[in-house]
């Protein structure tokens, strides 16, 4: 499966998830994606391949040795590296396809967004009534 970044500069291929999709809801992750909660997966590094636009990537350390790494042109955030592991941190929702699989877990609920709640509220396809 392919994903990408907003502009479009940066393409990759994943040829598979190595482990379940989980949100991720700590400060970091918060801030770096500007959203209540990341969805992330494990991609082992051998099934993760650029496909262009890598000299595009900027990257920012988070915490010692995670590097957060990012499209230099439109911000989106794409994995995450830890220094000296054989995975990247795969941000699930920069795909451009069907993973096929759905998340299995959340995790760093001590630093929920005190306003998120999501469960039960009104869904639209697109836009709501009337706006
Ligand atoms: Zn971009
Ligand atoms: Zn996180």
């Amino acid at each position: 499966m392919k994903g990408s970044c907003l502009c479009g500069a940066i393409e990759y291929a994943v040829d598979q998830l190595d482990a379940a999709i989980g949100h991720c809801h700590c400060r970091t992750c918060r801030k770096a994606h500007s959203a209540a909660f990341a969805s992330t997966a494990r991609v082992n590094q051998e099934h993760f391949h650029w496909i262009k636009g890598k000299e595009k990537l900027s990257s920012f350390e988070s915490s010692p040795g995670k590097l957060r790494q990012f499209c230099s042109v439109c911000g989106s955030h794409l994995v995450a590296v830890r220094l000296g592991q054989p995975y990247v941190i795969l941000r699930v929702g920069s795909l451009d396809d069907d993973p096929g699989v759905k998340p299995q877990y959340h995790i760093w609920t001590s630093h929920h967004a005190p306003w998120l709640d999501y469960e039960g509220l009104p869904e639209h396809a697109e836009w709501q009534p009337g706006r």
